[in-house]
C-alpha cells in the first residue's frame, strides 16, 4: 500500500517538476517578433564578421612581431608591450564568445530575456539595440556591477571609514 502511494507520489513529482521546467522555459521564451530577431541577428552577424576580421589582422600582427624578435619575445623590452596584440586578440575573442552566445539565444528562442537570477525579464529593446550581445537587463546589470565592486574592494582591503562596533552593555 505504502509503496504504490510511494511510486503514485514519484509520478507526481515528476509531472510537477516537468510543469516548473515548462513554465520556466516558456518564461525564457524571446519575446521579441521574427523581425526583430532577425534585426538583431544580422547586426550581431555583422559584428562577428567584423570581429573575425580584426582577429585575423592581429594573428598576423602578432606573427610579424614574433618574427622580428627572432622567433620569440624579449621579456625585458621596457620600449613596447610585447603582449599588447595579445592582450588585444585576447579581448577580441571575448567578444566574438559574447555574440556567439547571442547568436546562440537567438537560435534557441531565448535571446532577450535577462538570465540574472529568478529574473527572467524582457531586457528593454533600446538597451538591446546599444549592446545587442547583453543577457541582462539593466536592474540585474546594476546589481551584477554592485556585487563586483564590493568583491573587489574588499580585495583590495579597502576600509570603509565605518565605525567599529561598540560592545553591547
Ligand atoms: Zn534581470
Amino acid at each position: 500500500m505504502t509503496k504504490a502511494k510511494k511510486v503514485i507520489s514519484k509520478e507526481r513529482r515528476k509531472q510537477i517538476d516537468r510543469l516548473a521546467q515548462d513554465i520556466k522555459n516558456w518564461r525564457m521564451r524571446s519575446r521579441l517578433g521574427d523581425a526583430q530577431l532577425g534585426y538583431f541577428e544580422r547586426m550581431l552577424m555583422s559584428q562577428k564578421t567584423t570581429i573575425l576580421q580584426e582577429i585575423e589582422k592581429l594573428d598576423k600582427l602578432r606573427k610579424s612581431e614574433v618574427e622580428a624578435s627572432g622567433g620569440k619575445y624579449v621579456a625585458d623590452n621596457h620600449t613596447s608591450d610585447p603582449s599588447a596584440t595579445d592582450t588585444q586578440i585576447s579581448n577580441r575573442q571575448k567578444r566574438l564568445k559574447k555574440i556567439s552566445d547571442a547568436l546562440a539565444r537567438i537560435e534557441n528562442n531565448t535571446y532577450g530575456i535577462c538570465i540574472g537570477k529568478d529574473c527572467g525579464q524582457p531586457i528593454d529593446i533600446k538597451r538591446l539595440e546599444l549592446t545587442p550581445i547583453t543577457d541582462l537587463c539593466a536592474p540585474c546589470k546594476e546589481e551584477k556591477e554592485k556585487k563586483e565592486k564590493k568583491i573587489n574592494g574588499n580585495s583590495r582591503h579597502h576600509q570603509t571609514n565605518l565605525p567599529m562596533c561598540a560592545p553591547a552593555q
